[in-house]
């Protein structure tokens, strides 16, 4: 569990936490894939949230799909890109986070995950939460600390132990 004192550290810059949807490069789950790849060339990034028209998030799409569908057996065609959508090849099956997770939970899905969308209600797509931020803020963490010396040294805690004791 994360106590108070560390979370309270971990939440100081809790703006920068939720990057906001309107930051997010995406693509619509209707564009052809030809679009979904130039989206994906020129922001850098290897994968971007796919959304649909009421802005709910419903896949993630990064380039590795998509120079997937350009592999014939034994050519590279760029053509069929323009034969389907971002729908047909979409990651559907990934994790979102709402506000009912905790900051626990968040810290141990961005072991796994380099961002976590983030869904408001019926899946509206909110922005995203970055393992760098995320790192930041831990990184924050260990230094404010011992700044602001929150640790008990060892040393400490065992008088504490004998005290109590
Ligand atoms: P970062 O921690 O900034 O390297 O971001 C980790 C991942 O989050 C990137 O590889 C992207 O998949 C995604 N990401 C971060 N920022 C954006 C953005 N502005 N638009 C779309 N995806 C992003």
């Amino acid at each position: 569990m994360i106590g108070p004192v560390c979370e309270e550290i971990l939440l100081r810059k809790k703006e920068d936490i939720l990057i906001p949807a309107e930051k997010i490069a995406n693509v619509m789950d209707i564009n052809p894939l030809s679009h979904a790849f130039l989206v994906l060339s020129k922001v850098k990034y290897s994968k971007i949230p796919v959304l649909d028209r009421e802005e709910k998030i419903v896949g993630l799409i990064g380039l590795s799909e998509i120079v997937d569908q350009m592999f014939d057996l034994d050519a590279i065609d760029p053509d069929n890109l323009n034969d389907k959508t971002v729908a047909d090849v979409m990651e559907t099956n990934f994790v979102t986070v709402d506000e009912s997770n905790t900051l626990e939970d968040l810290l141990h899905l961005a072991i796994d995950h380099a961002f976590l969308p983030v869904v408001g209600k019926d899946r509206h797509f909110v922005g995203i939460i970055t393992r760098r931020e995320l790192l930041k803020a831990v990184n924050r963490l260990v230094h404010d600390l011992e700044q602001e010396n929150l640790i008990i040294s060892k040393k400490d805690l065992s008088k504490t132990k004998i005290e109590v004791g």
